[in-house]
């Protein structure tokens, strides 16, 4: 059976880097997983839909279409994942305009069934920063206060995901100057 790794954290903490850093490293070593993006799954579903014209308009979405659209894709990834080693790239939880959308409720859990749950964080002024430096994306501008309020329950749902799984939940975090430090980090995790 292969490993089962579901990374989150904020938007713009760098997820998608510290992951793809990761996998050029394990590559080197002949270990492959294959990666998996849970907003993608989401999104084509969406996309087909004619429901949203970029991927940050989903979490805008009324919350019954969001949750269906969670659901649908966690039945996707599961019938796409197999035995083989993945990892998926996700939040822990969904910042809303009806408040946090848990990211892996119950029935989601059921079909991703994680080894680990990786957060990756940094302090929430590194994080505002980034987002201001993002322009391929749609990324909300909200205050650090904000950002650390999100991460802090980001945690709290973290251990509700070990409660319900069994999971272990490892913190990475992806300092300013120390993306090679977080890369080695996720490596180590997916070894
Ligand atoms: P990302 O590319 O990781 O920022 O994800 C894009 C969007 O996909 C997010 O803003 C959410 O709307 C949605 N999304 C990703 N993962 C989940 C999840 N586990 N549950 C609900 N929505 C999700
Ligand atoms: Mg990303």
């Amino acid at each position: 059976m292969g490993k089962k790794v579901v990374v989150t954290g904020v938007p713009g903490v760098g997820k998608t880097t510290v992951v793809t850093g990761a996998l050029e490293q394990l590559m080197d070593e002949g270990i492959t997983y294959t990666s998996i993006n849970f907003g993608t799954f989401m999104y084509e579903v969406a996309v087909r839909e004619k429901i949203v014209e970029n991927r940050d308009e989903m979490r805008k979405l009324d919350r019954t279409i969001q949750k269906r659209l969670q659901k649908e894709a966690a039945a996707g990834i599961a019938a796409a994942s197999g035995t083989m080693n993945v990892i998926i790239d996700t939040h822990s939880s969904v910042k809303t305009p009806a408040g946090y959308l848990a990211g892996l409720p119950e029935w989601v859990l059921r079909e991703l069934m994680p080894d680990v749950i990786v957060l990756v964080e940094t302090d929430e002024d590194q994080i505002l920063q980034r987002r201001l430096g993002d322009e391929s994306r749609v990324r909300d501008m909200e205050g650090a206060r904000s950002i650390a309020e999100h991460q802090q329950f980001n945690r709290s749902l973290a251990a509700a995901y070990a409660m319900l799984t069994g999971c272990t939940v490892k913190i990475v975090r992806n300092e300013d100057f120390l993306l090679d430090r977080a890369v080695r980090e996720m490596a180590d995790i997916l070894r």
